[in-house]
């Protein structure tokens, strides 16, 4: 029941640009598919679950052929690269989520485009965004705050190498975002740690994940949001409660190496 053109792809597209939705429109389903499979072995609603495709080094062509395919969320990691692609893309109904590590001088950038960051880490960057918010009098952002599961561990407390606060700064940075003007405290996100007593085992980490998402729930319980799982573990994080996964190889392929 293919279109001529499907929706995505320009009135008279080129063999390259066909290509491209089909392989697209392969991922993507075969994702769905995991993701469909994971909520039905979870006892979960399929629409408890969101897709977020990363689309971090990907063209904003792809982006296009990806909201054409029906996709609504988009996340990227750098500004740099994720900024020119934002304006090309800003007729496209579409969420965009940042998920990288953002110092503060990006923030205003970043606050040009971002729908939803993900990576809030650390007090200095509540305050930049809660300013920056004020100051370009945008709508306010939706935060989640990133919690850094390989520093997990009760003594010698290291991190984990992928960004995100230590569980026991948590409750502090919930409270400092959900008192930020402009700010709306969404939920915790997590990647599964490379170190630590949860390498190796992204169940386990998810889960952990889970209860502090529960424990930030009890003070703020609109923070209903929990951002767990990629291409490589997005039925963990099902299992565990995630309610966004955030998948990137598995729909656009591999990554070229970065520039
Ligand atoms: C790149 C990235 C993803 C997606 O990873 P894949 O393994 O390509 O699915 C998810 N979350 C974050 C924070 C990322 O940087």
């Amino acid at each position: 029941m293919t279109e001529n053109p499907p929706p995505g792809l320009p009135a008279d597209p080129t063999p390259g640009q066909r290509a491209r939705h089909g392989e697209l429109a392969a991922g993507l389903a075969a994702v769905e598919q995991r993701i469909a499979t994971a909520c039905a072995a979870a006892g979960r609603p399929r629409d408890e679950v969101t897709l977020v495709v990363v689309t971090k080094t990907y063209p904003a062509s792809d982006v296009r052929l990806l909201s054409g395919l029906g996709v609504t969320d988009v996340a990227e990691n750098r500004d740099q690269d994720a900024a020119p692609k934002a304006v090309e893309c800003r007729d496209l109904p579409l969420s965009w989520h940042f998920v990288g590590q953002l110092q503060t001088n990006k923030v205003r950038s970043v606050l040009g485009y971002a729908d939803r960051v993900h990576s809030v880490d650390r007090l200095r960057l509540v305050e930049a965004l809660s300013a920056g918010v004020l100051k370009t009098g945008r709508a306010a952002l939706g935060c989640l705050i990133q919690v850094d599961l390989g520093g997990d561990s009760d003594a010698g407390e290291f991190a984990g190498g992928r960004g995100g606060a230590l569980p026991g700064a948590v409750p502090e940075l919930a409270d400092a975002l959900e008192a930020a003007p402009g700010l709306r405290l969404d939920g915790v996100m997590a990647v599964a740690p490379l170190l630590g007593r949860f390498a190796g085992n992204p169940r386990a980490a998810f889960d952990r994940l889970a209860e502090i998402a529960s424990r930030v729930r009890e003070a703020h319980p609109a923070a209903t949001m929990v951002s767990a799982g990629m291409s490589g573990d997005l039925e963990q994080a099902i299992a565990a409660g995630a309610t966004h996964v955030r998948v990137g190889t598995a729909v656009l392929g591999a990554r070229p190496p970065l520039g």
